[in-house]
């Protein structure tokens, strides 16, 4: 099926429309004529999309909608798209990305409504854009949990995935969070990225260990991403290592076992353990 085309009038449905996370311009043109022809807008805040709306001189019926709305709202917005064009935008950036919108468009195509996305902002891809971390694979985490348990565990659940982390924080909770993830994870290349696309656009870029310390007495202002460069290669062990691992298993096990344990402990292949086994003995 093709994209919504820019007609007089929209077929009825949902539609997701990204909106610009600071500045004004990034409102795609195809988003505002979404916006100024729905039928309904479903907002976050109505005085945050107010704005919106004035700044593409346009004046649209709007309805508050979060994913914890009773079922009654929900079901009022499906019945609404059979006929009509019902939008659907957040305060900023993408919906459904750590905002509204999930469950509306779950429920959506379980009721056969025609479901449109309006692709634009996101801070999340903007952040790693900016970020200079690799972008090959990577784990979007939200908002981490503010207690300090939740958060560990958290963290400690990504700590072995093999991709850069893309988190969402705020000024006040942002060094804690950075010495949380240097505790969890270890201490990785990271990107601070805050206010994108506003006027004190700032990255900032270190290892956790140093941002954690320049942010511990400083907390920024403004909307902030952190992006987390995804574990290094571990380290290759050294002779010394092996020679001593070898030696102490050897005092329990034969040189065959010895390797055998030391090799899968160091990540190494088993007969160059096993040879330097035999040279030890
Ligand atoms: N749906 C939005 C999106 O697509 O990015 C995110 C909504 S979430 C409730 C808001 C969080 O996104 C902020 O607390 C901040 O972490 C991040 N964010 C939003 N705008 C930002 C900006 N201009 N610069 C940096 N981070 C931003």
């Amino acid at each position: 099926m093709t994209g919504p085309k820019m007609s007089e009038r929209l077929a009825p449905g949902l539609y997701i429309v990204a909106t610009p996370i600071g500045n004004l311009s990034d409102l795609s043109p195809h988003a505002a004529d979404i916006l100024s022809k729905a039928d309904l807008i479903a907002v976050e805040d109505s005085r945050v999309t107010a704005k919106l709306l004035a700044h593409i001189g346009v004046k649209r019926p709007m309805k508050p909608y979060h994913d914890h709305s009773t079922d009654r709202v929900r079901t009022d917005l499906l019945a609404q798209m059979a006929d009509k064009a019902v939008a659907l935008v957040s305060d900023a950036g993408t919906p459904l990305i750590s905002d509204p919108g999930y469950k509306l468009v779950r429920d959506a195509r379980a009721a056969g409504r025609e479901v449109h996305t309006v692709a634009g902002p996101c801070a999340a891809v903007a952040a790693l854009t900016l970020a200079g971390l690799p972008t090959d694979r990577f784990l979007f985490l939200g908002f981490l949990p503010s207690k300090a348990g939740a958060r560990a565990s958290a963290i400690a659940e990504v700590a072995a995935i093999r991709a850069t982390l893309i988190l969402y924080e705020s000024g006040p909770r942002l060094a804690a969070a950075l010495a949380a993830l240097r505790d969890g994870l270890g201490d990785r290349e990271a990107a601070v990225v805050r206010e994108i696309s506003k006027k004190f656009e700032e990255t900032v870029t270190g290892t956790l260990t140093g941002l954690a310390q320049r942010y511990a007495d400083a907390p920024p202002k403004g909307e902030i991403v952190i992006v987390v460069g995804p574990p290094g290669e571990p380290e290759a062990a050294g002779e010394d290592e092996v020679d001593a691992a070898l030696a102490e298993a050897m005092t329990r096990l034969s040189p065959s076992r010895a390797a055998a344990e030391v090799s899968e402990k160091l990540g190494l292949p088993r007969r160059e353990v096993y040879e330097r086994a035999l040279a030890l003995k």
